[in-house]
């Protein structure tokens, strides 16, 4: 299995303190039980679990961690996904939307559990989520889709947009209001999970350039571009958007998104520092951060182009202000950091987890989706499940071919 793909996953600034302190690497190891292959939130919250679950771990990046799509996060840490549990319902029927669901929703609550539990300083707090009436889901669409969250026992109410305008001082707007949602900040997390990682044990080795993966004996031979290789019992493949056109089904598809963040100290600039987002394609979205910064992103484009991309960001920076704008009722915020990133998404808005296709021992963690950090936890439970012999019942509705799968059933 080659890992050649590269990409230039983000440009502009951003402003997650965080990323500009340096980590130490760890010297190569020549064997592991387990080698997890990216050093992003998906990687780190892998390695971090089977660390602690006593497995020997080796984590290998062709960058610094938490430097790929994780520093370009806004990191809303949500469960509710891009594709609505109505439109999820149509696609794949009550009983597996309500399943896939609500292992999202355990997934948040277990990082929240795990983040306590570890003492891990990442501006992690719990705030409303605010999901608006958009193009994708209009007033009655959205009232429904209270309705079936609520049959499916996630706690999501309707609001009329009088009364979200009242509570939460931004523009009328119908819609739902949910719990159980948080802010965190992406790189700060990561390097807080990966410093676990190593308190039980673990290696991280940067830069470490994987080329390609060999089937050897019982294991897998880990071939770096330096001809070092790493003979390894089980590999999870947790690289992040530049695996997407050489390993996932064409389903999954890259994008390209834009952020703006105001300075700090800036929020509140509305009730309760809402997480708030709109049921439409493509959506807007805002938080605050807990040094009091205004993060805006959205005005997605359907290219990857790293020049075109990062090309357009004053002109997105611009345009995320005015949207942000009328969505808050508000003038006076000013922003100051504007960045770019190459974007995952999937056909519906769930992760692909499970074994690689045609490579025993291999596994795959990616969280394609607007929800990564939240699928990060899915995919850590998802992968000790599996190493461990004892998959979990709900596992097969992110299997990365599930969507190929179900065509084929269809007869498509
Ligand atoms: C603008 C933007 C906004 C977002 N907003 C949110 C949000 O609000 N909420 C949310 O939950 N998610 C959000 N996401 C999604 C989330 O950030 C991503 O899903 C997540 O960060 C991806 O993490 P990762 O570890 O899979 O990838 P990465 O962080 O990119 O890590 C993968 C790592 O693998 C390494 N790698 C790749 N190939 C190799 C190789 N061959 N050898 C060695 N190393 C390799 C890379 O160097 C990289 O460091 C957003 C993403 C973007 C871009």
């Amino acid at each position: 299995m080659l890992l050649t793909d590269r990409l230039d996953l983000r440009g502009g600034t951003n402003c997650w303190r965080e990323e500009k302190k340096p980590d130490a690497s760890d010297d190569l190891p020549s064997a592991a039980d387990v080698v997890v292959i990216g050093a992003g939130v998906m990687g780190a919250m892998v390695a971090e679990r089977l660390a602690r679950r006593g497995r020997e771990v080796v984590v290998l990046d062709r960058r610094a961690p938490a430097t790929g799509a994780t520093a370009a996060s806004t990191a809303l840490v949500m469960w509710g996904a891009d594709t609505p549990l109505t439109h999820l319902t149509h696609m794949v029927g009550q009983d597996e939307a309500f399943a896939r669901w609500r292992s999202v929703f355990q997934a948040v609550s277990a990082l929240d559990r795990l983040i306590q539990k570890r003492g891990i300083a990442c501006g992690w707090i719990a705030r409303p989520e605010l999901y608006l009436a958009g193009n994708v889901l209009n007033r009655d669409d959205l009232a429904a889709e209270g309705s079936l969250r609520r049959a499916a026992g996630l706690p999501s109410d309707y609001l009329e947009g009088g009364a979200v305008s009242e509570r939460f001082q931004i523009a009328e707007r119908p819609a739902l209001l949910s719990g159980g949602s948080y802010e965190v900040d992406p790189v700060a997390l990561t390097r807080g999970l990966l410093k676990s990682a190593r308190a039980a044990g673990a290696t991280v080795t940067f830069p470490a350039n994987v080329e390609r993966l060999e089937q050897s004996g019982s294991g897998v031979g880990v071939i770096c571009d330096k001809g070092d290789r790493i003979e390894a019992s089980h590999v999870v493949l947790a690289s992040g958007y530049e695996a997407a056109r050489l390993i996932l089904p064409e389903h999954f598809s890259l994008s390209s998104s834009f952020a703006i963040a105001s300075k700090v100290g800036t929020a509140p600039a509305w009730g309760e520092n809402a997480l708030i987002w709109e049921a439409s394609d493509p959506y807007l979205y805002t938080r605050a951060t807990s040094d009091g910064r205004v993060i805006v992103g959205g005005e997605d484009e359907d290219f990857v182009d790293a020049d075109k991309r990062d090309g357009m960001i004053a002109r997105k920076a611009a345009s995320l202000e005015t949207k942000a704008a009328a969505m808050l009722a508000r003038t006076d915020i000013e922003f100051d950091c504007a960045w770019a990133a190459t974007f995952g998404s999937s056909p519906d808005g769930l992760p692909a987890i499970g074994h690689a296709r045609n490579m025993d021992k291999v596994y795959l963690a990616y969280g394609f989706g607007g929800n990564g950090v939240t699928f990060a936890s899915l995919g850590a439970q998802i992968i000790e499940g599996i190493l461990e012999g004892t998959p979990s019942a709900a596992a097969a509705g992110f299997d990365p071919y599930r969507v190929m799968q179900s065509n084929k059933a269809r007869g498509a």
